[in-house]
């Protein structure tokens, strides 16, 4: 047989975790709960697992979800959707972008990134032969310069990727970066991928602004949700699509080639869950903001310059000018039993190399046992 290549890179949540594993070390790397989810949505899974919900859903996701989504985001966002031909349900987040990518780029397409950018978005743009053309944001407001943005679109931009809430930044975007990248999109006539899977998880009295909601981008836009951060279960992997029809029939037939359905007992859970009164919600944001509290002073405690976390469930420490966060995680997790994740991870550019990223959604005693074993900041 020919030797077997692949550009495919190895996730640094896989080497954190992995190495996490082996130095039986804390996992504050890879972001998932120790919170179980709430136990009347796993009940209804349970259930409906029991009673036969088990064989294929139909390939758009059962009805009874897509009717909950548009309820969703009519009653949390405002968003007018038509349940039957602008949702659909995908096994995760994950499998919605990499179809958004494949159905909507053709080799030679620009598409813009923001780094830092999720793990996934890269590797995909470029299997599927399109062109990353970066902007770059830093800390610690991670806003978007003009002059960058300018230069990121041409007239071969067909897409556009954007995360907000942004991780690993922990940041919201800004209306006035909002409303300039909506400009460009209309502009350049590119079709905005939303990754808004940390939508609900956002602090201090701030409301999430889907792009999907400003003028001109509701027939461009894609929104995407994710059910296992909304209910703290990472593991399910349900995906919530939103697109206008034309983008939504596109969508389709990549779900059909890449998956098909999703597991249609969790799908019933989540149908449920959805329907949850704001006070879900709203508990959810206090009990992660006290987490983000007590890891934040912790970290300060021990000497860390901690900035700050206006959403998602992950901080970071800036280690300063110079610094090597890969060398500081490997560090960390060898000597001192804490995995972290290092933020250089999230840019190809290389030009942000002093931020670690930790995930505080975890018990008191995890958090306090973690902190206990970091070392002081020199
Ligand atoms: N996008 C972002 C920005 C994420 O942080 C995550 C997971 N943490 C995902 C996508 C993946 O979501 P899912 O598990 O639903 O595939
Ligand atoms: N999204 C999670 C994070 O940012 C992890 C996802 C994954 O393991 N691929 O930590």
């Amino acid at each position: 047989m020919n030797p077997v290549f692949s550009d495919l890179p190895v996730t640094v949540f896989e080497t954190m975790s992995r190495l996490a594993r082996k130095h039986q070390a804390i996992n504050l790397g890879q972001g998932f709960p120790d919170d179980p989810g709430p136990d009347d949505v796993r009940e209804v899974a349970a259930d409906a697992l029991r009673n036969g919900y088990n064989q294929y859903p139909p390939m758009m996701g059962l009805p009874s979800l897509r009717e909950a989504i548009a309820a969703h985001y009519g009653r949390h966002q405002g968003l007018d959707l038509d349940p039957e031909t602008e949702v659909m349900v995908t096994s995760g987040a994950t499998e919605a972008l990499a179809g958004a990518i494949f159905a909507l780029i053709e080799p030679g397409d620009e598409v813009v990134l923001f780094e830092p950018m999720y793990d996934a978005y890269l590797p995909l743009v470029r299997r599927a032969g399109g062109v990353p053309r970066f902007v770059t944001l830093t800390p610690p407001h991670f806003g978007i310069d003009d002059e960058a943005l300018s230069a990121a679109f041409s007239e071969k931009t067909r897409l556009v990727i954007l995360n907000n809430p942004l991780n690993p930044s922990a940041t919201a975007f800004a209306e006035a970066d909002l409303a300039r990248l909506a400009g460009y999109c209309r502009r350049f006539d590119a079709v905005a991928l939303c990754d808004e899977v940390w939508e609900h998880v956002i602090f201090d009295g701030a409301r999430h602004r889907p792009l999907m909601a400003l003028p001109g981008m509701r027939e461009r836009t894609i929104k995407i949700g994710s059910a296992g951060k909304i209910f703290s279960l990472t593991g399910w992997k349900v995906g919530l699509v939103m697109a206008p029809r034309p983008l939504m029939r596109v969508l389709s037939r990549a779900h059909q080639f890449l998956t098909f359905t999703t597991p249609p007992n969790l799908q019933e859970a989540v149908a449920y869950g959805l329907a949850k009164d704001l006070s879900y919600f709203t508990d959810m944001r206090a009990g992660l903001a006290r987490s983000r509290n007590r890891l934040a002073s912790g970290l300060s405690d021990l000497g860390f310059t901690v900035l700050p976390s206006a959403a998602t469930y992950f901080l970071n420490i800036d280690l300063g000018a110079g610094a090597d966060d890969v060398a500081f995680c490997e560090a960390l997790v060898r000597e001192h039993g804490v995995a972290a994740i290092p933020v250089s991870a999230f840019y190809e550019s290389g030009s942000v190399k002093n931020l670690v990223r930790f995930c505080f959604a975890k018990t008191d005693e995890t958090l306090d046992t973690a902190l206990a074993r970091l070392p002081r900041c020199t």
